[in-house]
């Protein structure tokens, strides 16, 4: 029997009409003759009003007890989306990544899944019953309570549907699709009917919010094929799927914008063997996620200047580490800029069509706008530029690479700035 797995947002399951809609759509794929697997997130912002909760009380809470804290949005979320199926007549049971078994290691709030039991799942769905999964959570070997980290149901989503083998993943949202670049800043923006894997990864990973980046991970990897689509609609939304021939024909096939980062530059790094790699062993010790790195070798190779751009939440302590490591390994100093933002275009035509760079830095040339940073990969070219200057880029350079959809009724969706 075809099994589906279903993931709905949180402004997708906002109110109870939207909960019962999402609960009509898991019993149309059951009638469908699936077995029909749920993955829900908090309802509407209710994340962030926790986070939001939770700064009231102090200012650095504790990270375990933000994870007990946030759980409780999807827990909510599954109960009342059991009960929604109930109420039409249907089977369903809801279960905790605990009671499930999503096993994850021990960092907290940024955790990676290592196992997911399928018993409990089998158990379930074999008594005819749509299961439904609590989202971005899961648990250590010792029972701790863990998150996978912001926008991570769409990750549990894709890895309950590795593990069971899925015909499809679904992942139902506030819009239809996954477009050129975020629609709500570009409304000219165009959506995509196919997309790789390696492409919407490389878009997810710089900064388009519309899919969490691990999600892409496990559906490549398993290769389950990841269907984004609408929770209002029943259109064709978006195919997440291998690469084909036809998709090297398009040079970019998105841009996008990543907020809220700073950059780290350590300046006058002795450029000796083994010192990027204690600088950057010691980052990810504590489990900083650093973005693109920049590396510049002056004075006749004697030393190097180091840059790497992360999240504005992981500046302070990243900065105090590099200031630590610069005492000990006699670095010049180190400097911390806040308030830049990335713009990216990312496509696999890249790796066989030339100009690319080009045009995007011409781009940025007509909009008055200073690049701080350039960094460039098989099928990405990156940008860091000014925070104020970062929703400007993104306009231009959507423009410039001929994505702009000049027929399109750009009143479909309210551009929120
Ligand atoms: P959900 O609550 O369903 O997980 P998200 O807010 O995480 O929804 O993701 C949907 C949002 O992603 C859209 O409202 C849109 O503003 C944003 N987004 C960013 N980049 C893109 C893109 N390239 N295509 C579509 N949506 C995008
Ligand atoms: N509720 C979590 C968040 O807001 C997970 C998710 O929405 O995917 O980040
Ligand atoms: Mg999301």
């Amino acid at each position: 029997m075809r099994l589906v797995v279903q993931k709905f947002g949180g402004t997708s399951l906002s109110s109870a009409e939207k909960i019962h809609r999402a609960a009509r759509r898991a019993i149309r794929a059951k009638l469908d003759g699936y077995r029909v697997v749920l993955v829900v997130s908090a309802m509407g912002h209710a994340t962030n009003d926790l986070l939001a909760l939770s700064n009231e009380i102090c200012t650095e809470p504790p990270k375990r007890e933000l994870d007990m804290l946030l759980t409780t949005g999807e827990q909510v979320s599954i109960a009342l989306t059991a009960m929604a199926i109930h109420a039409a007549g249907h089977e369903a049971i809801s279960l905790t990544a605990a009671q499930l078994g999503l096993y994850t290691d021990s960092v907290h709030l940024r955790a990676r899944i290592k196992n997911i039991n399928r018993n409990r799942l089998d158990q379930e769905l074999s008594s005819n019953r749509i299961v439904i999964i609590a989202g971005f959570q899961g648990i250590d070997m010792s029972g701790e309570i863990t998150t996978l980290g912001r926008g991570a149901s769409d990750t549990t989503a894709a890895a309950l549907a590795a593990v069971l083998h899925a015909h499809q993943c679904e992942i139902y949202t506030d819009v239809d699709g996954v477009y050129t670049t975020d629609p709500r800043i570009v409304p000219q923006a165009k959506k995509i009917d196919e997309i790789s894997y390696d492409v919407m990864l490389e878009m997810a990973a710089a900064g388009a919010s519309v899919m969490h980046s691990r999600a892409i991970v496990f559906g490549k990897k398993f290769g389950v094929p990841i269907h984004v689509r609408s929770s209002m609609t029943d259109g064709k939304g978006t195919m997440i799927m291998n690469e084909t021939s036809s998709m090297e024909e398009v040079v970019v096939e998105g841009v996008t914008l990543k907020e809220d980062l700073a950059v780290i530059s350590l300046h006058g790094v002795p450029h000796q063997a083994g010192l990027a790699a204690r600088i950057f062993a010691e980052l990810g010790h504590h489990h900083i996620l650093v973005d693109d790195i920049v590396q510049n070798i002056y004075d006749d190779g004697k030393y190097a200047n180091i840059s790497f751009s992360i999240n504005t939440s992981d500046a302070s302590t990243a900065h105090n580490l590099c200031q630590q490591l610069a005492r000990d390994m006699i670095i010049e100093n180190v400097t911390l800029e806040q308030g830049v933002s990335k713009v990216s275009a990312v496509g696999v035509g890249m790796r066989t069509h030339t100009g690319t760079a080009s045009t995007m830095f011409e781009a940025l040339a007509q909009a008055q706008i200073n690049i701080k940073n350039i960094s460039t990969s098989e099928i990405v070219i990156s940008c860091i530029v000014n925070s104020t200057d970062g929703v400007r880029a993104l306009r231009s350079i959507h423009n410039a690479f001929g994505l702009d959809n000049h027929d399109s009724p750009s009143d479909q969706i309210n551009p929120a700035r």
